[in-house]
C-alpha cells in the first residue's frame, strides 16, 4: 500500500494528495478546487500518464460560469477518467482521507481529490463529477454534502467524458447554503451541450414543483426502496437510517417501504453502459489525435503503445470489457443495458408522485400515496484502510458493490446529494444518508438534505 502512495513520480501539492494542480488565486468570493476532468486554461490530466502533458485552450462551461465570483486555488486529484471509487487509481498516489489522524484511510472516489480538498479546509467547496457516485462517494467518506444534480441540469461542455450518457458535474461543500449558492450559479441551460435540460424543461419543473408543493403542505412522503437494503450494509448505517426515519416521522412527513425491482440490475447495466461508452469515447487518446506521443515505431505500435503506457490497469480492462459490451460477440450486451435502464427509469415514475416533465409533462398528481423522495444510505461501509482498501480491490466485484447504493439514481439521471449525519456518540460523519428525487427536483432535494441535518445533528 505505502509503495503505491510513496512510489509516485508525479507531485501533489498538500499531504493528502488532494491537489495536482495549484493555479494562481484571482480572488473570489469562495476559493475552489475542480476535478481534473474538467478543462481550465491550462494542464488537465484526469489523472493519467496518456494527458501527462495536456493543456486545454479553453474553460469548461462551469469554470467560466464561477469564473466571476469564485476562486479557482487548484485541480483535484481522481481516478484516471473518473473510473473508480476510492481514488487509488492515480498518476499521482491514492487520495488521503483527511478525517482520520492515526493511519491512512481512503476517501472514496473517484472525485476524492475534490472531497479531500474540502474536508480539508484547502477550500470551500470543489466541483466533481458523478457518473455512478463519485461526488457523493467521497463526500459521504469526508462528511461533506456531495451533490449529483439531475442529469443535463449542469452544462457538461469542457468536461471529458467518461460516460456521456451518464456524467454530470456535482459539487461538494461542508456547509448547505454554500453548496446552494454555487448551484444556483451553475444552473443554466447551455447551447455547447447538445444534453443540457432545456429551458421550457427547466420552467415546467419549476411549475409542477410549486405545485407539489402547494398540496403537500410541507409534509411529504419518503419511500425506502427494499432493494436497496443490501445485507452488505453495516449495522451502524442500517441504525444512522433508523434515525433520520424516526425524525422524518416525528416531523409529520410519511415513511414508506417502496420497490423498484430493476435496482437489482444496476450494476450490470451501469457498467455495461459505462465501459461502452468509455471505450469509444476514449479512441481518440491515442498519441496522434490527442495523448502523449511516447515515440514508438510508427503505424499501429505507435496507438498500441501510446495507450497501453498511457492507460492505467483499470481504465484499459474498461477499454476492453466496453470494446466486448458492443460487439456482436456480447450477444447485444450494450443494448441489453439500455432496455434495462429504460425499465429502471419506467420503475421510478411508477413511484414519484411528481411526473417526470421531460417524459411525461401533462402528468396528473393523481395518487398522493407516491414518494417525492427517496432516503437510502450513501455508501456501504465507513472508509475502508487504504491497505485493507488495496487487498479487497483484488476482488473487483466487492468494489462495484458498493455502487449499488449510487448507481440507479444514475442511471434515472434524477438528483441525489449526500448529507452528513453525524456518527453515533462522535462529531463527525463518515457515512452519509442518501436524499434523492424525481428528475428536476434538484431544489427540493438540496432543501430536504438541509433540513434532515439542521434536525439531526442539532
Ligand atoms: N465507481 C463508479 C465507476 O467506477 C462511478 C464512478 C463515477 O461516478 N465517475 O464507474
Amino acid at each position: 500500500m505505502l509503495k503505491r502512495v510513496l512510489s509516485r513520480s508525479y507531485t501533489t501539492i498538500d499531504r493528502w494528495n488532494s491537489i495536482i494542480t495549484t493555479i494562481e488565486s484571482t480572488g473570489g468570493k469562495y476559493k475552489y478546487v475542480a476535478k481534473d476532468n474538467i478543462l481550465h486554461k491550462g494542464l488537465t490530466t484526469c489523472a493519467s500518464e496518456i494527458l501527462s502533458n495536456f493543456e486545454s485552450p479553453y474553460d469548461a462551461t462551469v469554470i467560466e460560469l464561477l469564473n466571476k465570483d469564485m476562486d479557482l486555488i487548484g485541480k483535484a486529484n481522481l481516478d484516471q477518467f473518473g473510473m473508480g471509487s476510492a481514488t487509488a487509481n492515480t498518476i499521482y498516489g491514492t487520495v488521503i482521507n483527511p478525517l482520520f489522524e492515526d493511519d491512512d484511510y481512503i476517501t472514496g472516489g473517484s472525485s476524492g481529490g475534490s472531497a479531500a480538498a474540502v474536508a480539508a479546509n484547502l477550500c470551500d467547496f470543489s466541483l466533481g463529477t458523478d457518473t455512478g457516485g463519485s461526488v457523493r462517494s467521497p463526500a459521504s467518506n469526508c462528511g461533506l454534502y456531495g451533490y449529483k444534480p439531475s442529469y443535463g441540469r449542469i452544462s457538461r461542455w469542457g468536461v471529458i467524458p467518461y460516460a456521456q450518457s451518464l456524467d454530470t458535474v456535482g459539487i461538494i461543500t461542508r456547509e448547505m447554503n454554500v453548496m446552494k449558492e454555487v448551484f444556483t450559479i451553475l444552473d443554466q441551460y447551455d447551447d455547447k451541450d447538445p444534453t443540457s435540460m432545456p429551458q421550457d424543461i427547466r420552467d415546467k419543473v419549476a411549475k409542477a414543483v410549486e405545485v407539489r408543493n402547494r398540496e403537500r403542505n410541507g409534509k411529504y412522503v419518503f419511500g425506502i426502496p427494499e432493494e436497496i437494503i443490501v445485507e452488505e450494509l453495516t449495522d451502524e448505517v442500517k441504525y444512522k437510517l433508523s434515525l433520520v426515519i424516526e425524525k422524518l416521522l416525528d416531523l409529520g412527513h410519511t415513511v414508506v417501504p417502496v420497490s423498484v425491482p430493476s435496482i437489482k440490475k444496476s450494476i450490470s447495466t451501469y457498467y455495461a453502459i459505462a465501459t461502452s461508452e468509455a471505450s469509444s469515447n476514449f479512441s481518440r487518446l491515442d498519441g496522434i489525435r490527442y495523448g502523449k506521443d511516447h515515440n514508438f515505431e510508427g503505424g499501429d505500435e505507435t496507438i498500441r503503445g501510446n495507450r497501453s503506457k498511457g492507460f492505467g490497469e483499470v481504465v484499459r480492462k474498461r477499454i476492453v470489457l466496453g470494446n466486448y459490451s458492443i460487439s456482436a460477440d456480447s450477444g447485444d450486451f450494450y443494448s441489453r443495458a439500455v432496455e434495462v435502464r429504460q425499465q429502471i427509469s419506467k420503475e421510478f415514475n411508477e413511484i414519484f408522485y411528481l411526473p417526470h416533465q421531460m417524459t411525461n409533462p401533462d402528468g396528473l398528481f393523481e395518487d398522493p400515496s407516491k414518494v417525492d423522495f427517496l432516503v437510502t444510505p450513501a455508501t456501504i461501509n465507513k472508509p475502508l484502510k487504504i491497505s485493507d482498501y488495496i487487498k479487497m480491490e483484488e476482488n473487483s466485484m466487492d468494489e462495484l458493490t458498493n455502487d449499488i447504493l449510487s448507481l440507479p439514481m444514475s442511471l434515472g439521471g434524477l438528483p441525489a446529494v449526500s448529507v452528513p449525519i453525524k456518527d453515533k456518540g462522535l462529531d463527525i460523519s463518515t457515512q452519509g444518508i442518501q436524499i434523492s428525487g424525481q428528475y428536476g427536483d434538484d431544489y427540493s432535494v438540496l432543501d430536504m438534505g438541509d433540513k434532515i441535518i439542521k434536525e439531526m445533528n442539532m
